[in-house]
């Protein structure tokens, strides 16, 4: 038995096989069919204020993901060997702009 059901947004007469799995309504369905239901998801995404809270949604990403990894360079600067090599480095730019100074005088 092949059971139909009228979308509510388009108004066709499809098979159940076209809409939705909705464990949530009485028949299991959703009331829009698949196409509708991708059509209105297609609109509502390209809506000029979905597409801002997006955007804001990636910002918000980006300074979380900011924090994250100043949190682990500030543990990476911290690091006895990270330090050790710093000192090294500072101590041969310190000589070789000495020497620089030097040479130039
Ligand atoms: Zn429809």
């Amino acid at each position: 038995m092949i059971k139909y059901k009228q979308c509510a947004s388009c108004g066709m007469e499809l098979r159940l096989q076209s809409f939705y799995i909705d464990r949530n309504s009485k028949d299991g369905r959703t009331s829009r069919c698949v196409e509708c239901v991708l059509d209105h998801q297609w609109e509502y995404y390209h809506r000029p204020e979905v597409i801002e809270r997006q955007r804001e949604y990636q910002r918000q990403y980006a300074i979380r993901n900011r924090k994250k990894r100043d949190k682990y360079m500030r543990e990476y600067n911290r690091r006895p060997e990270v330090l050790a090599k710093r000192k090294k480095y500072m101590r041969e730019y310190r000589k070789a702009k000495r020497e620089e100074l030097e040479n130039g005088a």
